[in-house]
């Protein structure tokens, strides 16, 4: 797996100290939602919702940095089909589920690429009545954006350029590599650069 790796941007150290922080001001803006709401405990009131598969390393090291009584739902959206590098717009995989009712929901995903995937559950939450919606990446490429998005927290800005590991993967692999980094373009068949 090394051996198809061109670059690290982001060593497995840094994205711990960022999930740490997003941890702490996710917990904190909750907490003042809460006490808005006039709530004193915030069981039944929060939902994170992590876009399913990539998303999946960063919400289990997130939620492990948030002392707070929370519940998961999960859902799958398709952008990427096949071995294909580029979006071709966002599917929902299955229904959601009818929980978000009057609680707050944090949609969490690993990348804002083009926006379609965020923007699309952005929106089936909405429609669901919840106390607020709010998005979360690890990843942000402004560069490749197709609709008008910008995510709640941010944890890092990458450039336009095609990364894997730390949830993130190519064709299915690279998920379980605990740094983000750019794959050599043998790997990916992507032209390289000039
Ligand atoms: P969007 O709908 O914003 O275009 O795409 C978001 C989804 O596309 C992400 O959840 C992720 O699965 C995938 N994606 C976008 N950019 C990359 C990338 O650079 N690397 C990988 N592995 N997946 C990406
Ligand atoms: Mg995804």
């Amino acid at each position: 797996m090394r051996r198809d790796i061109e670059r690290v941007l982001i060593p497995r150290q840094r994205i711990a100290e960022r999930v740490r922080e997003l941890a702490a001001r996710l917990a904190a803006d909750l907490t003042t939602a809460l006490a808005e709401d006039g709530v004193a405990e915030p069981e039944g009131h929060i939902v994170l919702l992590p876009i399913m598969t990539g998303a999946m390393v960063f919400t289990g090291d997130l939620i492990r940095e948030i002392p707070m009584k929370l519940s998961i739902e999960l859902v799958a959206v398709t952008s990427y089909p096949g071995r294909s590098l580029e979006s071709k717009g966002a599917a929902m995989e299955a229904e959601l589920p009818d929980t978000f009712e009057g609680r707050h929901v944090v949609v969490i995903d690993d990348i804002l690429d083009s926006g379609r995937t965020m923007q699309l559950v952005q929106r089936l939450i909405a429609d669901r009545s919840p106390a607020s919606v709010r998005t979360m990446v690890l990843l942000d490429k402004p560069a490749r954006r197709a609709v008008e998005i910008k995510a709640d927290y941010v944890g890092f800005e990458v450039p336009d350029e095609f990364v894997v590991g730390y949830g993130l993967d190519f064709d299915g692999y690279y998920r379980n590599l605990p740094d983000i980094a750019t794959l050599r373009h043998d790997i990916t068949g992507a032209e390289a650069p000039a």
